[in-house]
């Protein structure tokens, strides 16, 4: 799905000296290296502020903290999502309201989020999913008239720009009240472990979140609120500085895979292919069709049988999970239940080439004819 190795090949001597200079120093927290990707993940987002963490879902857990959301206030979600995105709610005692999510681009559903506002809606967290935005026009308009918090869960879509009604482009995570996103290795911009960073134009939450994140220190051992321990290695910020200087060329290999996905497989009549959405740019963290369902998990272990790999992202919708003890019906968020059955993502990543490409779709059309 990934190739990471090749990846890091093209770069070698680059990460091996920066990683090499952290040992060398020995400041393997809070180093130097970690205040400088802050900033230079800021000014690559056009935010004010990047505040990094262990993982994008400590990131999720810190930025509702610092909203101060409490138990009982409720948090829209949507079902179609990794876990993540709403573990984090039903951790911190605040109660996920899953929201189905639209057919053709897989984010929340903003014609649905309405209908769930109550007294105690207090956030909506739209997840950029496989790499482009959600509908952020609407969803500014409902964060406006309900005055919610909107947390951009944008560990998918690092990169990916949002143009509004008015004309206005902004990078995704930096359009709510606070973005956040992961450095998982195999995410767009990733390390070589564990990383996650918060983003937010809000200069008081920007502290609060340095403050949570650090255990809730305003000074050494002088703690003015409950906090965690959570920090972004130096070394993984060393490799981070390198790699962001090449995330525009890896979201251009990633849009040369799917744009000759597209051509491949785009008159296979079972086969629908990602719909672009026009407001966004999408950055192809995963390129993902849908087929009929009865073919879909047959397409999958053929496909392996050529050695071609493929992911099913996600198999389980969040209100189907044992862990939320939500007492969902089957069928109550529909878009999500189908979706679960019909998706299949294919390897999509930087280092790909024209020949693998063709074989994999290639591949799939005879499977599917
Ligand atoms: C990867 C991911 C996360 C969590 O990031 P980690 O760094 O693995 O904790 C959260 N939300 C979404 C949508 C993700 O894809």
């Amino acid at each position: 799905m990934v190739d990471l190795k090749g990846q890091y090949d093209k770069i070698k001597p680059l990460i091996d000296n920066a990683i090499q200079d952290v040992i060398d120093k020995s400041s393997f927290i809070k180093g130097t290296q970690v205040q400088l990707f802050e900033k230079n993940l800021a000014s690559y987002l056009n935010v004010k502020h990047v505040i990094s963490c262990a993982n994008g879902t400590d990131a999720l857990q810190i930025a509702m903290m610092a909203l101060n959301l409490k138990p009982g206030d409720e948090i829209m979600v949507p079902a179609f999502t990794y876990v993540a995105t709403a573990e984090v709610i039903s951790l911190l005692g605040l109660t996920p309201i899953l929201i189905d999510v639209d057919n053709e681009t897989f984010c929340i559903d903003t014609k649905l989020i309405e209908e769930k506002i109550t007294i105690n809606t207090k956030a909506i967290v739209p997840v950029h999913l496989f790499g482009q935005c959600a509908n952020m026009d609407e969803i500014e308009l409902l964060a406006q008239k309900y005055n919610l918090f909107i947390i951009e869960d944008n560990a998918q879509a690092l990169g990916s720009q949002y143009t509004f009604r008015n004309n206005i482009t902004k990078k995704a995570g930096t359009i709510g009240t606070i973005g956040i996103t992961s450095f998982f290795p195999s995410k767009n911009l990733g390390c070589f472990g564990d990383g996650g960073a918060l983003m937010t134009n809000d200069d008081n939450l920007a502290k609060k979140i340095t403050m949570i994140c650090n255990h809730g220190q305003s000074q050494k051992y002088v703690h003015d609120i409950i906090g965690v321990n959570s920090r972004l290695d130096t070394i993984q910020a060393a490799v981070l500085n390198v790699k962001l200087n090449e995330l525009s060329n890896y979201e251009k290999a990633r849009n040369q895979v799917a744009d000759l996905y597209d051509k491949l497989l785009g008159n296979n009549p079972k086969i629908k292919i990602p719909k672009r959405s026009s407001s966004s740019t999408h950055v192809f963290h995963q390129y993902t069709i849908q087929i009929n369902a009865t073919e879909r998990d047959n397409l999958k272990s053929e496909l392996l049988k050529l050695n071609i790999p493929t992911m099913v992202y996600y198999p389980i919708a969040l209100h189907m999970q044992k862990a939320f003890n939500l007492d969902h019906k089957i069928g109550s968020l529909p878009v999500s239940e189908v979706l679960c059955k019909t998706v299949i993502s294919l390897p999509i990543h930087t280092e790909m080439n024209k020949n693998q490409i063709e074989y994999i779709a290639q591949s799939i059309n005879t499977i599917l004819q």
